[in-house]
């Protein structure tokens, strides 16, 4: 039995400069808080753990005085900048600059889109570490909705301005514009009436054509991903629907051999949160079991 590694998996770059930035802090001072899990993987944050880092909430965050804090690559609001300042916190500011960026496009749009009495709409996970940050560049009054059922929230007689959490599925957000589209043509008043914009991140939706490539030459696939990642869920989704022998596991302990009888080529898989350590021991276990 062949066991191969997905060589689009692992890290997106935003991740590998969050936790770079962090062992690089921990290798100076032997602490660091983190606001919020760097990344949701269980092992991967234990891992920094052991070196010293601590996670923290926001609200000890506001309790908290001359700290040094890590901003993960999702962003913050600007209510934790002004947190930050107000109670003498060092950030170590390591937010995705495609996430920066994004930020920056949505408190432009929000600006211009009120002074047409519009509306900004966030295609996102509702109390996502992100998207609480997109939703923070507009006092939190964007419509947020986390798929077609929530179209309603929309008026559909007003101009629209939509954008996207990075890590969301680019089906979905087409079936979303397309939506919007038939049901706000009625009352289009020229070219700039909706104005979608796709913010999903390449990192995310380039993998796709080339993982479900990879889930075709490949006759199981272990996806390795925390339960609770939302680009995991998602990619999983993805190997689910080309390959149905496709398992989703967060560590090696959950493989099963039975998965492997009979197999020839097994495909080892992760998300942009998933570290490439996690992955190789997850080939070990397999190569174990034969
Ligand atoms: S998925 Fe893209 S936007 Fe999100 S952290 Fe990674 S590189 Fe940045």
């Amino acid at each position: 039995m062949k066991v191969n590694i997905d060589p689009t998996s692992g890290f997106c770059f935003g991740v590998d400069f969050t936790i770079k930035a962090a062992e690089t802090e921990l290798g100076k001072d032997g602490s660091l808080y983190s606001l919020g899990q760097i990344v949701h993987n269980k092992e991967e944050m234990d891992r920094l753990r052991e070196k010293g880092l601590e996670v923290i909430d926001h609200e000890k965050l506001n309790n908290s005085r001359g700290i040094k804090v890590l901003v993960r690559a999702h962003g913050e609001p600007p209510s934790t900048y002004e947190t930050a300042t107000k109670n003498n916190i060092e950030l170590v500011d390591t937010t995705c600059p495609i996430v920066k960026k994004l930020q920056e496009r949505i408190r432009k749009a929000f600006t211009e889109i009120n002074e047409v009495n519009g509306q900004l709409v966030i295609y996102g996970k509702k109390d996502h570490p992100e998207v609480v940050g997109l939703m923070g560049q507009t006092d939190d009054s964007a419509i947020l909705i986390e798929g077609l059922n929530d179209l309603d929230k929309i008026d559909f007689q007003r101009p629209i301005r939509l954008f996207s959490q990075t890590t969301k599925s680019t089906e979905i957000y087409l079936q979303i514009v397309e939506e919007i589209k038939m049901r706000s043509d009625n009352f289009a008043k020229g070219g700039n009436y909706f104005v979608p914009k796709n913010t999903i991140c390449k990192q995310v939706s380039g993998r796709v054509p080339l993982l479900k490539k990879f889930c075709r030459d490949n006759e199981v696939i272990v996806f390795v991903s925390g339960k609770n990642s939302s680009n995991g869920k998602y990619l999983y989704s993805i190997c689910k629907s080309v390959n149905p022998k496709s398992y989703h596991v967060s560590s090696p302990s959950e493989i099963d051999v039975k998965w492997f009888s009979g197999i020839s080529r097994v495909g080892i898989s992760g998300a942009t949160s998933t570290p490439k350590w996690l992955m190789d021991k997850v080939v070990d276990e397999i190569e174990s079991m034969k």
